[in-house]
């Protein structure tokens, strides 16, 4: 279906429903390699390059790219951690990740302080908001009055992450709690895409598989199984007004890793029309891939798995608050026997269709929601 049966006035229509044509974008053209789905511009300390570094780092690499910053700002707590300040969540075991909205509202300068030509070329996301309050909506809607006109989606919005939900301050986000479908209500309401991150299981459960002792103390002779899939699983289902794109390969993380079954898990999924509306991004790379193509039957199940759902699959570097190339291109090479074994047209959907098609449709329809919803803040 082409871009022009999507009426403007159908937001709350199931979005995945519209497609762009293939390679239709200006931006396509050039000799660039890939969309960016996944960039954060800042740190855990709301720290990053000057915006312009990240153009100038851009040039004729990415076409476009997503700007998030990170929704949670880590705190130096000299009651844990004496002198040192952590800059990274691993560094501490302090509960000092807190929601921070001077993260978004960076977020959104940064993309104001550009001119008009390059931000064509971003697409700013929000994510500074506490999943475990109901208000968090009105935040969204505060954010969405304060910039107008800046916003093309939401994310990264963490549920489950290792070493990390457990630190927020005042506990992790729940799978069960009502104020998850408030929040995801409004960027509903929005038609806006979200980029997701929740980890399908709990660090090292998986390993419990190799250890037959443990295995028979703590699961009672059953297997283990992913903790998080079926519940973050439903979560989604509830939204199918906002697009989601679950990151890292269905929530794989450092000491999270694929399951066996995770292949025929996120076909299952893929399959069900009560997804349709979900994508799986292959971001952070150096974490990821050496699991899931790491060996030739793996990265036939993961091409096979691409190539049966051709429009389901995103690339992103999540690479965070960088514009040295040098480090962001890693991302993108560690999938190269993956691009080998796709080819040409099946990578150029992965790399760069998909990002048009879900993030230009988000835009269209954040700009709708605001004609309809006019306030200014004052
Ligand atoms: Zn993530």
């Amino acid at each position: 279906m082409q871009i022009g049966l999507c009426s403007i006035g159908s937001v709350l229509l199931s979005l995945t429903m519209c497609f762009a044509p293939n390679r239709a974008s200006a931006e396509d053209t050039g000799k660039c390699l890939y969309n960016d789905e996944h960039f954060h511009i800042q740190d855990f300390k709301a720290d990053g390059p000057p915006i312009t570094e990240i153009l100038k780092m851009m040039e004729g690499r990415v076409c476009r790219t997503t700007l998030m910053a990170l929704a949670i700002t880590v705190a130096h707590d000299p009651l844990i951690d004496r002198d040192f300040a952590p800059i990274y969540y691993t560094q501490t075991d302090g509960q000092v990740a807190y929601y921070n909205a001077i993260q978004d509202v960076l977020v959104a300068h940064k993309f104001l302080a550009l001119p008009e030509q390059d931000r064509a070329r971003v697409d700013p996301l929000m994510s500074a908001f506490n999943l475990k309050d109901a208000r968090a909506g009105e935040y969204i809607r505060k954010m969405v009055h304060l910039y107008p006109g800046v916003w093309s989606g939401f994310g990264e919005i963490h549920f489950k992450k290792q070493e990390f939900s457990e630190k927020i301050a005042g506990g992790p986000p729940s799978l069960y709690s009502p104020s998850i479908d408030a929040v995801f209500d409004v960027i509903g309401e929005m038609g806006a895409a979200a980029v997701v991150h929740c980890d399908h299981d709990t660090p090292y459960n998986l390993a419990l598989l190799n250890d037959p002792a443990a295995q028979a103390l703590f699961s009672q002779g059953r297997t283990p199984s992913p903790q998080y899939l079926e519940p973050f699983k439903a979560f989604l289902k509830r939204h199918p007004n906002v697009p989601m794109i679950w990151a890292h390969f269905m929530g794989n993380g450092r000491n999270v890793q694929p399951y066996p079954e995770h292949w025929k898990y996120l076909d299952e999924m893929l399959a069900d029309s009560g997804f349709k509306h979900v994508s799986i991004d292959l971001s952070w790379g150096p974490v990821v891939a050496p699991y899931v193509i790491d060996t030739p039957e793996h990265l036939k199940m993961t091409a096979d798995l691409i190539r049966k759902y051709p429009d389901r699959f995103i690339y992103g570097s999540d690479q965070g608050a960088t514009a040295d190339w040098n480090v962001v291109t890693k991302s993108y090479d560690v999938w190269e026997p993956l691009w080998k074994e796709l080819g040409p047209d099946l990578t150029h959907h992965v790399l760069k269709d998909n990002y048009v098609r879900i993030f230009d449709q988000s835009k269209r329809n954040m700009r709708a929601w605001e004609r309809a919803h006019p306030q200014k803040i004052e």
